[in-house]
Protein backbone atom coordinates (compact mmCIF):
# COMPACT_ATOMS: atom_id res chain seq x y z
CA UNK A 1 0.00 0.00 0.00
CA UNK A 2 2.81 2.28 1.06
CA UNK A 3 4.34 1.46 -2.43
CA UNK A 4 1.35 2.57 -4.16
CA UNK A 5 1.37 5.69 -2.13
CA UNK A 6 4.80 6.85 -3.11
CA UNK A 7 3.66 6.88 -6.28
CA UNK A 8 1.25 9.85 -6.09
CA UNK A 9 -1.70 10.61 -6.16
CA UNK A 10 -3.81 12.85 -8.63
CA UNK A 11 -3.99 15.41 -5.69
CA UNK A 12 0.24 14.95 -5.06
CA UNK A 13 0.99 15.31 -8.84
CA UNK A 14 -0.97 18.37 -9.52
CA UNK A 15 0.59 20.30 -6.39
CA UNK A 16 4.21 18.81 -8.02
CA UNK A 17 3.52 20.30 -11.35
CA UNK A 18 1.71 23.36 -10.00
CA UNK A 19 5.60 23.89 -8.03
CA UNK A 20 7.46 23.30 -10.55
CA UNK A 21 6.55 25.32 -12.92
CA UNK A 22 6.85 28.08 -11.01
CA UNK A 23 10.24 27.24 -10.60
CA UNK A 24 10.23 26.01 -6.55
CA UNK A 25 12.30 23.24 -5.95
CA UNK A 26 11.07 20.75 -3.53
CA UNK A 27 11.71 17.24 -2.60
CA UNK A 28 9.67 14.34 -2.17
CA UNK A 29 8.38 12.06 0.48
CA UNK A 30 11.47 13.02 2.76
CA UNK A 31 11.83 9.87 4.86
CA UNK A 32 13.70 11.77 7.53
CA UNK A 33 10.48 13.98 8.20
CA UNK A 34 7.66 12.82 11.08
CA UNK A 35 4.65 11.54 8.51
CA UNK A 36 6.81 11.78 5.83
CA UNK A 37 5.44 14.89 3.96
CA UNK A 38 4.72 13.95 0.12
CA UNK A 39 5.92 17.28 -0.81
CA UNK A 40 8.96 19.33 1.12
CA UNK A 41 10.29 22.94 0.03
CA UNK A 42 13.49 22.93 1.89
CA UNK A 43 14.17 27.17 1.59
CA UNK A 44 11.13 28.32 3.28
CA UNK A 45 10.62 24.44 5.53
CA UNK A 46 7.40 24.21 4.50
CA UNK A 47 5.89 20.24 4.50
CA UNK A 48 3.02 19.66 2.18
CA UNK A 49 0.57 16.82 2.83
CA UNK A 50 -1.71 15.50 0.49
CA UNK A 51 -4.40 14.08 2.42
CA UNK A 52 -7.38 12.19 1.38
CA UNK A 53 -10.57 13.05 3.47
CA UNK A 54 -11.39 10.24 4.50
CA UNK A 55 -8.24 8.18 5.57
CA UNK A 56 -7.13 11.70 7.43
CA UNK A 57 -10.75 12.25 8.93
CA UNK A 58 -11.30 15.74 7.67
CA UNK A 59 -14.92 15.62 8.57
CA UNK A 60 -15.93 16.72 5.31
CA UNK A 61 -18.96 14.95 2.97
CA UNK A 62 -16.06 13.20 1.92
CA UNK A 63 -14.77 11.61 5.13
CA UNK A 64 -18.44 10.15 5.89
CA UNK A 65 -17.61 6.68 7.41
CA UNK A 66 -19.51 3.62 6.47
CA UNK A 67 -22.61 2.44 8.11
CA UNK A 68 -21.07 -1.30 8.63
CA UNK A 69 -18.04 -1.28 11.20
CA UNK A 70 -18.65 2.12 12.15
CA UNK A 71 -16.96 1.40 15.39
CA UNK A 72 -14.16 -0.01 13.29
CA UNK A 73 -13.66 2.83 11.18
CA UNK A 74 -14.26 5.41 13.58
CA UNK A 75 -11.65 4.75 15.50
CA UNK A 76 -8.89 4.01 12.55
CA UNK A 77 -9.34 7.35 11.77
CA UNK A 78 -9.07 8.85 14.98
CA UNK A 79 -6.27 7.08 14.63
CA UNK A 80 -4.89 8.58 11.66
CA UNK A 81 -6.08 11.80 12.60
CA UNK A 82 -4.09 12.05 16.03
CA UNK A 83 -0.70 10.25 14.43
CA UNK A 84 -1.65 13.30 11.71
CA UNK A 85 -1.31 16.00 14.67
CA UNK A 86 1.29 13.99 16.26
CA UNK A 87 3.89 14.57 13.15
CA UNK A 88 2.73 18.12 12.58
CA UNK A 89 3.91 18.93 16.29
CA UNK A 90 7.27 17.21 15.55
CA UNK A 91 7.57 19.16 12.37
CA UNK A 92 6.91 22.49 14.03
CA UNK A 93 9.81 21.29 16.61
CA UNK A 94 12.33 21.27 14.30
CA UNK A 95 10.81 24.90 12.66
CA UNK A 96 9.19 23.32 9.45
CA UNK A 97 6.37 24.39 9.01
CA UNK A 98 2.91 22.19 7.63
CA UNK A 99 0.21 22.88 4.96
CA UNK A 100 -2.17 20.07 4.41
CA UNK A 101 -4.84 19.92 1.17
CA UNK A 102 -7.73 17.76 1.32
CA UNK A 103 -8.52 16.46 -1.62
CA UNK A 104 -12.36 17.90 -1.54
CA UNK A 105 -10.24 21.73 -2.05
CA UNK A 106 -8.55 20.56 -5.10
CA UNK A 107 -9.61 23.93 -6.54
CA UNK A 108 -7.56 25.92 -4.21
CA UNK A 109 -4.74 24.22 -5.17
CA UNK A 110 -3.56 26.17 -7.83
CA UNK A 111 -4.18 29.40 -5.58
CA UNK A 112 -2.34 27.63 -2.57
CA UNK A 113 0.91 26.86 -5.32
CA UNK A 114 0.97 30.70 -6.27
CA UNK A 115 1.09 31.71 -2.93
CA UNK A 116 3.76 29.09 -1.84
CA UNK A 117 5.42 30.00 -4.87
CA UNK A 118 5.54 33.51 -4.04
CA UNK A 119 6.82 33.23 -0.56
CA UNK A 120 9.65 31.15 -2.02
CA UNK A 121 10.95 33.71 -4.29
CA UNK A 122 10.65 36.01 -1.59
CA UNK A 123 13.19 34.12 0.47
CA UNK A 124 16.43 34.08 0.06
CA UNK A 125 18.18 30.77 -0.33
CA UNK A 126 19.58 29.57 2.66
CA UNK A 127 23.42 28.75 2.41
CA UNK A 128 25.83 25.30 3.80
CA UNK A 129 22.55 23.63 4.55
ZN1 LIG B 1 -12.51 17.05 2.81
Amino acid sequence: MSRVRTRGTASEIAVRKELSKRGVRFRLNVPSLAGKPDVFVPRIQLAIFVNGCFWHGHGCKRATLPKTNHEFWASKIAANAARDRKQKKQLSNLGIRSLVIWTCRKSRLTALCEKIAREYHETPQRHGH
